[in-house]
């Protein structure tokens, strides 16, 4: 007679990538759930020391560092996620772009900002963001930025990227089950040990201590953006971190959305264009998209959901 043993859900909270991740497995003990969300840690940490661009050794500094200078080879991995960064630049005309990162000596959200940047200073460092000077060789796996003091980064991107990583890194090694949640990017697989699914909550814009909804997710992502994590007030105005990389302005209209993806990255990286496209050219674009929904709220707290999405406010 076989014996059951009882599955259990573990979690484990940590700052991974500069954010608060939470690690969610199941297994049948303290052990092995510790094992494996040591994998995941590896995992991430990993991706971290490939994309982000504040470490002097990673690639992606490289990549920076020489920019207008010369092409640098990176990895595989780092050449494809930029390609995909890409892609996605396309399909929102700009609204996404990994190049917006040279205006983020201008947009600081760390305390240090005093003053509104003027016009000029906006003008000239928006005029190095644009994902078309990203020059990609395929065959030698190099990337060039064209432009003197142009930089990419993964901001949008990273954290949703990591999370997919290491799902896929816990399902290769037989966790049946887990959710592995980047600040509010999360993916899950898998269902709880009782055979409910796993339950995500979306935290309320207007009050970040509050839950605008819970909604059950299986084998899935979602992502929420929203302008009351990292933002600046002048005059009572809150410019949110989220740039309109072709005005070099912050986006407005928006306050928070959310997209629901099979992959993290993808709907990472699609919150922040939604934030960026506003919510008409934002939706439409959505709702071009296979498998893909979203929630938006404006700056009137007006709700507006893809077509394909039903939910029950809590
Ligand atoms: P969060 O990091 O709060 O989850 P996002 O996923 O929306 O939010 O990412 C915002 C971050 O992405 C910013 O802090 C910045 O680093 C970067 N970023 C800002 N605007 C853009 C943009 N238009 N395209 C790509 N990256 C951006
Ligand atoms: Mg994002």
């Amino acid at each position: 007679m076989g014996l059951l043993v009882a599955q259990e859900p573990y979690k484990r909270t940590m700052k991974l990538m500069g954010s608060r991740f939470d690690i969610t497995v199941v297994a049948k003990d303290p052990v092995e759930a510790n094992g494996y969300i040591d994998l995941a840690v590896n995992e991430i940490t990993r991706i971290e020391q490939l994309i982000s661009s504040w470490d002097a050794n990673s690639q992606t500094a490289e990549v920076n560092r020489n920019a207008g200078i010369r092409p640098v080879q990176v990895n595989a991995e780092l050449f494809e996620l930029i390609q995909r960064a890409i892609s996605i630049s396309k399909l929102t005309d700009g609204a996404f772009d990994i190049s917006y990162a040279s205006m983020d000596n201008i947009w600081r959200f760390d305390g240090s900002m005093k003053a509104m940047p003027t016009a000029e200073e906006i003008k000239a460092s928006v005029s190095k963001v644009g994902y078309q000077h990203i020059v990609l060789n395929k065959e030698n796996s190099t990337v060039f930025l064209k432009l003197k003091s142009m930089k990419i980064g993964f901001g949008a991107i990273g954290k949703g990227y990591a999370a997919d990583k290491a799902k896929d890194v816990l399902i290769a090694k037989g966790v049946v089950a887990g959710i592995i949640n980047a600040s509010g990017d999360m993916n899950t697989w898998g269902k709880q040990p009782n055979g409910n699914e796993w339950n995500v909550a979306i935290t309320n814009p207007m009050d970040k201590n509050k839950v605008f909804a819970v909604l059950p997710i299986t084998n899935g992502a979602v992502v929420t953006s929203g302008n009351y994590e990292k933002y600046v007030t002048f005059d009572n105005v809150r410019y949110t971190h989220i740039i309109d990389p072709r005005s070099g302005y912050p986006a407005t209209g928006i306050i928070s959305v959310t997209v629901f993806a099979p992959k993290a990255e993808l709907a990472d990286a699609l919150a922040t264009s939604v934030f960026v496209m506003g919510k008409d050219v934002g939706l439409n674009r959505i709702e071009q998209l296979p498998k893909v929904a979203c929630i938006i709220i404006d700056d009137k707290g007006n709700i507006i959901t893809s077509k394909n999405i039903e939910i029950e406010k809590s």
